[in-house]
């Protein structure tokens, strides 16, 4: 699971390339003794930010929650209740070869986190992942029942193949 509030302590020897690269990082208790685990994960913490927001009531509240999720790299998940907006985007200070560039000033946050309980090994399960507004717009009708004015979800997609 996400931690909500996240930063890194991006260590400067880390050294792997990618975002992506923790999905094939060794488990924490393979780390060798006196290793520095952020040479094995691929920046995992620096790649995104989740900030709480209001758990959504009504179809105003989902149209925001909507509204969001129109935005590139935007999802909303809920954890034991509380509702986060996530972004998936890189730190723009982080390098390509994954190490912090502004590690001297880097915000209090990054400086608060510590490899002891980062989402290292984590798995990243959501209770719910809300990703695209058709999914807001199912969740909201399932939660509320339909949409005074109707459904604004998309027409189900035709088939390519013109009826004789
Ligand atoms: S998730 Fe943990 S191991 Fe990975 S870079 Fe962040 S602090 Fe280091
Ligand atoms: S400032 Fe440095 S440690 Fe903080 S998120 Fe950006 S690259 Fe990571």
């Amino acid at each position: 699971m996400l931690t909500k509030f996240r930063g890194a302590t991006l260590m400067p020897e880390a050294t792997l390339s990618s975002c992506s690269a923790y999905c094939a990082a060794p488990r924490r208790e393979d780390i060798p003794p006196g290793e520095v685990l952020c040479k094995y994960c691929g920046a995992k913490c620096c790649c995104y930010f989740a900030l709480p927001i209001d758990k959504p009531k009504d179809w105003q509240d989902f149209d925001y929650v909507r509204w969001y999720l129109l935005h590139e790299r935007a999802a909303v998940f809920t954890e034991e209740g509380c509702w986060y907006l996530l972004v998936q985007n890189r730190c723009k200070h982080l390098g390509d070869d994954n190490l912090c560039g502004i590690y001297e000033t880097r915000p209090q946050i990054c400086r608060d986190y510590t490899t002891e309980n980062c989402e290292y090994s984590d798995d990243w399960v959501y209770d719910h992942l809300l990703e695209t507004p058709e999914q807001v717009e199912e969740y909201a009708e399932a939660l509320l029942g339909p949409r005074e004015g109707g459904s604004r979800r998309g027409p189900r997609p035709q088939s390519p193949i013109p009826n004789p």
